[in-house]
């Protein structure tokens, strides 16, 4: 698959941060990189390479991987690669689009996406409306596929 690429990048970002970071495996357990959709795994790889991403898709990833269990420093860990990263301004951006000020954000729809020129994958999305549906749904098939594997 044209993703797999990809993905396979975006689980080894996750997991080299993370374990230079001593997260839990706990909180590992709960964000797979491989149910990322198109337009996520690809701005986490635009990011590591130096790419500035648009507003708009700062905005999108970061409220996706809030609204799936990241924590903010986890988010503001990936950041760091990006050409204009300044902790502080980047730590509170995550932290606002978080609730710190009374408003939790969810990630746009994919319409939102699309407008703004963020989806590369509406194709291969069919009938997803949210990136967060389309990460929802495939956690759920990963599991469902693990609960079979274990009974095996
Ligand atoms: S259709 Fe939605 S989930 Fe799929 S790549 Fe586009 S924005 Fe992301």
């Amino acid at each position: 698959m044209a993703l797999e690429p990809y993905i396979a990048e975006v689980r080894e970002i996750i997991n080299t941060r993370a374990s230079k970071q001593g997260f839990s495996s706990e909180g590992l357990s709960e964000v797979i990189p491989g149910c990322f959709p198109p337009c996520m795994s690809t701005t986490i790889a635009d990011v590591q390479a130096n790419v500035n991403l648009s507003h708009t898709m700062r905005f999108g990833m970061t409220s996706f991987l809030l609204n799936i269990g990241m924590t903010t420093e986890r988010v503001t860990e990936i950041f760091k690669a990006s050409p204009d990263f300044k902790e502080h301004a980047t730590s509170y951006q995550i932290t606002h689009i978080n609730g710190a000020s009374g408003i939790t954000y969810t990630c746009p729809a994919c319409a939102t996406m699309v407008t703004n020129g963020n989806c590369p994958g509406k194709a291969l999305c069919k009938k997803i409306e949210n990136p967060l549906v389309y990460y929802r749904r495939k956690v759920w098939v990963e599991n469902k596929k693990r609960v079979v594997q274990k009974q095996i």
